[in-house]
């Protein structure tokens, strides 16, 4: 996937003017948010659990070499095989290697972030393999070949017209009078092709939630049930995870699993929960004759130790980006790489470099929701902070930006001066706005006016009203 975080700007502005997006971002403000708030109420240690989860993953980080061993060992104890992979590279040729070995032609997919970000189905494809996305949002991207808008709800950017017009275009057997006016009938349509394909595939690729380094297990949630069907009918399995997923026990899964999906989509527990453990054992009915887990490293241990480090808490629920409000707007495809939102802010920029995505930590109003709502107390804006910290510190910034910033911190060391301009501004502003109270254009900041108006402020500053108060 083609890194266009640099465009963000350039994204985000095709993103306002499109009026489909922008009813489709409707459902992420009106649905995932009242839904996190109701089951966070309904559960008394909510707050606590986030406490514990939090817990969790920093004793992980901590002592993650010591994890990734024991899960190694737990692993091949099982009968299962291990490969370490340093970069997005050694991740796709480990996965090729196996896929060789087993003379495979086709391979079902369930989904897994982190096999966009390594771009697996592309590098599949062109080694004579091919992927088949088995999450009903994943494949219907697969089919418009574009890339997850949202980390748990890929296809939220589209309506039923669209994947209507592009099962129609793609599965050539349909008959025009079939019916595909419900969301129903297009499920039952997906259903149909998916399931030759899990019949037939040669080997099941998944994700990870969770690596449990007691049992060896790859944990995965899921609500279509396709993991299930990815894992457990072709004779190979491969888990493809990244090495911050490991956690030490079951124990610790378990209390993870229970912040995971209210923090989600706010459901008690995702429809499926499935562990896989190893390979088929004598007397097993069925699963994979061999099972494999790729761990991938792509940059994450170059984290740890960092300021950066607490970003590897993340258990990808999605919450900060259902509460963002530049994520509303913009929606996900605008960040530019596969992880979007306040999560992809602070990911991205360690990833793929300041260099390349410098500009989404810098899309935020810091608001504060995103931490507020993470189910591990990431604390993103501080984390978007030290990144500008980071570009201003290298030069990354444009001139412009450098020079307001510039001109600020003088002014901000001249407390007289700030607030005698400040107080001069306010006038102005609230001057402009009029017997509306709006600003529809600013000269030198038309980014701000172009897709909304600006409220004029109150014609005197917080603290000239503060001091007058205070004198009365
Ligand atoms: S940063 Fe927190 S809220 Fe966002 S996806 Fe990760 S765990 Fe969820």
């Amino acid at each position: 996937m083609d890194v266009t975080s640099p465009a963000f700007k350039e994204n985000a502005a095709r993103a306002l003017d499109d009026a489909q997006l922008q009813r489709a971002l409707g459902n992420i403000r009106h649905g995932f948010v009242e839904k996190r708030r109701v089951a966070a109420d309904a559960l008394p240690e909510f707050e606590q659990l986030r406490d514990e989860a939090k817990a969790i993953k920093d004793h992980t980080l901590a002592h993650l070499d010591l994890y990734l061993e024991a899960f190694c060992e737990t692993v091949e104890a099982r009968g299962g095989t291990v490969t370490f992979a340093e970069t997005a590279y050694d991740a796709r040729r480990a996965v090729l290697d196996i896929c060789r070995e087993h003379e495979a032609k086709t391979v079902t997919k369930a989904k897994s972030m982190v096999s966009e970000e390594i771009e697996l189905n592309r590098y599949l494809k062109k080694k004579g393999i091919a992927p088949v996305e088995t999450d009903l949002g994943e494949y219907i991207l697969q089919i418009r070949d574009e890339a997850p808008s949202h980390i748990i709800a890929p296809a939220i950017h589209l309506n039923r017209d669209q994947i209507e017009a592009d099962f129609r275009r793609v599965h050539t057997h349909l008959p025009n009078e079939r019916d595909l006016a419900e969301p129903a009938t297009l499920l039952g349509e997906a259903r149909t092709i998916l399931r030759q394909k899990f019949l037939t595939a040669d080997v099941g690729v998944t994700g990870a939630n969770f690596l449990v380094a007691e049992t060896g297990s790859a944990v995965i949630v899921t609500n279509e049930g396709n993991a299930d069907l990815t894992q457990s009918l072709p004779k190979v399995h491969i888990v493809v995870a990244s090495i911050e997923k490991v956690v030490p026990t079951l124990e610790d899964a378990a209390t993870l699993l229970r912040v995971l999906a209210r923090s989600a989509t706010g459901q008690d527990m995702s429809v499926y929960t499935t562990m896989a453990t190893g390979p088929r054992r004598e007397g097993d009915p069925d699963g994979p004759e061999a099972f494999h887990v790729v761990l991938v490293d792509n940059g994450r241990s170059g984290m740890i130790g960092t300021d950066f480090q607490e970003m590897l808490r993340c258990i990808r629920c999605g919450a900060c980006m259902n509460h963002c409000p530049v994520y509303h707007a913009v929606g996900g495809h605008t960040y530019g790489w596969v992880y979007p939102g306040p999560m992809g802010s602070v990911l991205t920029p360690s990833l793929v470099g300041v260099d390349q995505a410098g500009q989404l930590p810098n899309a935020s109003t810091f608001c504060g929701r995103c931490e507020s709502v993470c189910p591990v107390r990431i604390p993103l804006p501080k984390l978007m902070r030290h990144w500008r910290e980071d570009e201003f510190a290298r030069h990354l910034q444009p001139r412009a930006a450098r020079t307001g910033l510039g001109a600020w911190a003088f002014l901000a060391r001249r407390p007289r001066a700030y607030r005698m301009l400040t107080g001069l501004a306010a006038r102005a502003l609230s001057l402009a706005g009029g017997t509306k109270g709006r600003l529809s254009s600013l000269p030198l900041a038309g980014g701000w006016t172009k897709h909304r108006d600006l409220p004029a402020p109150a014609p005197r500053t917080f603290m000239a009203d503060w001091k007058a108060r205070r004198g009365a």
